[in-house]
């Protein structure tokens, strides 16, 4: 069994730093998807917390804009050492409300510390300008401030880490900020307040609270008080967000849906192109937005691969979290099961070739087999849409161009992976993909030292690396005049 920590099985909301149910006094079940089992409750909000959290927000922003970047900067290192602190307790957490290997869970517990670390050392390097003036008598600056309230909405894949890349920057920057996690996974949400509160950050500052999300984001993208919607999500919902964003003219970051190619070239190396695509398809059991989606194989090396690529598919443990060497948890849920056994029939019908797995798995819950189809074509079901689960769809190809039009073939444009030992062809591929995250002769390529963030329908700004406080901020221009020069 896995253990949730009682200090972490947090069943309010935080908000203006108290611990509140809703208002209604309602709740829903958070169920473990690897045993159905139901862990707890957590409340189900609305509108009107939302709005009580927004002006909380409001309130903090006052009084936390204008503290020393030092002090924001030790409240920072605070939480990431509290982080680290309760790893364990965390990964646990996670591992039961997500369903995740514990060893993926204690990744991205840790993967979250390092997020708020980052941003705690780029606090200090917002730097502004001073622009050469046109005129002999004034002087010009650019300064950069805080949004202010920042609206977010994350979702159930990584619950701890992309509110990370929410939480540090914002704080980071001075912003204060109000929270929904995804309701399958809304104990690592809250499990922030519960840090932020530990970690001496005021009152007001990060509010987090669990509900009704449409009720929630209508409130969150048309409050005047909020500045800026930052969402990790599907294309279809950061849609929505977005458009309910424009008429108070929000600033935006959305972080959606990828369809990732994985392609390897004929000259590759096939064990390092087996290994990149079994990390970069099957992390989190196919659940991540940069998941290989697509893998086009080259027809001298198809065949190598195909056999290589099945037999490392078909040795993965799939199992509990806290089994050894489990390598695949279950799906988030049964939807998501029929959606991939959606994927696999569609294929099947038209012509795919089933080389290992295919079927729920006979552990029952959200398990299903990890799986590889071969013989795909770009008709079938899976080359528009995120598969978001344990299939892995072989295509074969003659030429590079043939390749690069396949992978660009897409609405979406998130991650891109692509296996090759020439130089030429390196350079010649990856500017040619229209992707934001090109990974070559590597599948697992996020860092919080590196931007992360989608071309096309995949999104629109940037999280981590430096860029990722810049959407926090606002830039001001001044010119100063009458200084007697
Ligand atoms: P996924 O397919 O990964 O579940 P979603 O886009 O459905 O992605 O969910 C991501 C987050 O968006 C979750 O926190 C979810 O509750 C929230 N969400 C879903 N629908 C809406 C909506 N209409 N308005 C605001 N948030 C929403």
């Amino acid at each position: 069994m896995l253990e949730v920590a009682k200090e972490f099985k947090l069943e309010s909301n935080y908000i203006n730093g108290e611990w509140v149910a809703a208002d209604s006094g309602e709740t829903f079940n958070v169920e473990n998807p690897a045993t159905g089992e139901v862990i707890g409750t957590v409340p189900m909000s609305g509108a009107k917390e939302t709005v009580r959290a927004i002006e909380a927000a409001h309130k903090a922003f006052e009084t936390f804009r204008k503290i020393s970047v030092m002090e924001r900067v030790t409240m920072l290192r605070r939480l990431h050492d509290l982080i680290l602190e309760n790893q364990e307790a965390l990964a646990q957490l996670l591992a039961a409300e997500q369903g995740k290997p514990i060893f993926e869970a204690r990744g991205e517990v840790g993967f979250s510390a390092n997020y708020v670390m980052w941003f705690a050392e780029e606090a200090r390097r917002v730097y502004g300008e001073t622009v050469p003036s046109p005129w002999a008598d004034r002087r010009m600056m650019v300064t950069k401030e805080p949004v202010g309230v920042v609206g977010a909405i994350t979702p159930w894949n990584f619950p701890s880490s992309m509110l990370a890349r929410k939480i540090a920057p914002a704080l980071a920057a001075g912003c204060t900020i109000v929270c929904k996690p995804a309701e399958a996974t809304p104990y690592s949400g809250l499990a922030w307040g519960k840090l932020c509160e530990e970690a001496g950050i005021p009152a007001g500052v990060v509010n987090i609270l669990t509900g009704d999300p449409v009720a929630i984001g209508e409130v969150l993208t048309s409050h005047p008080m909020v500045r800026k919607i930052t969402f990790t999500g599907s294309t279809r919902v950061g849609k929505i967000l977005m458009s309910q964003s424009v008429s108070t003219v929000k600033k935006i970051s959305m972080e959606m849906g990828g369809n990732a190619p994985f392609i390897v070239f004929d000259d590759a190396d096939v064990d390092s192109a087996v290994e990149g695509a079994i990390a970069s398809k099957f992390r989190n059991s196919g659940q991540t937005c940069v998941c290989t989606n697509r893998i086009y194989v080259q027809s001298g090396i198809h065949d190598k691969f195909v056999e290589k690529f099945t037999a490392a598919t078909a040795a993965m443990k799939v199992g509990q979290s806290n089994e050894d060497n489990v390598l695949q948890g279950p799906l988030i849920n049964d939807a998501a099961v029929s959606k991939t056994k959606e994927f696999v029939k569609d294929a099947v019908e038209k012509g795919g070739v089933i080389t290992t797995g295919g079927n729920a798995h006979d552990l029952g819950h959200g398990f299903f087999e990890p799986t590889v189809i071969t013989n795909a074509t770009q008709d079938m079901m899976f080359s528009k849409e995120e598969i978001f689960g344990p299939v892995a769809p072989v295509y074969k190809f003659e030429t590079e161009e043939e390749a690069v039009a396949m992978a660009n073939d897409t609405e979406f444009g998130l991650a891109c992976y692509f296996y090759t030992k020439d130089l030429g062809r390196t350079y010649r591929v990856m500017e040619g993909l229209e992707y934001g995250l090109v990974g070559v002769n590597e599948g697992v390529i996020t860092a919080v030292e590196a931007p992360f963030g989608g071309y096309k329908e995949s999104g629109v700004g940037k999280e981590g690396g430096h860029q990722g406080i810049e959407d926090y901020l606002e830039e001001k221009y001044i010119c100063i005049g009458g200084l007697g020069l």
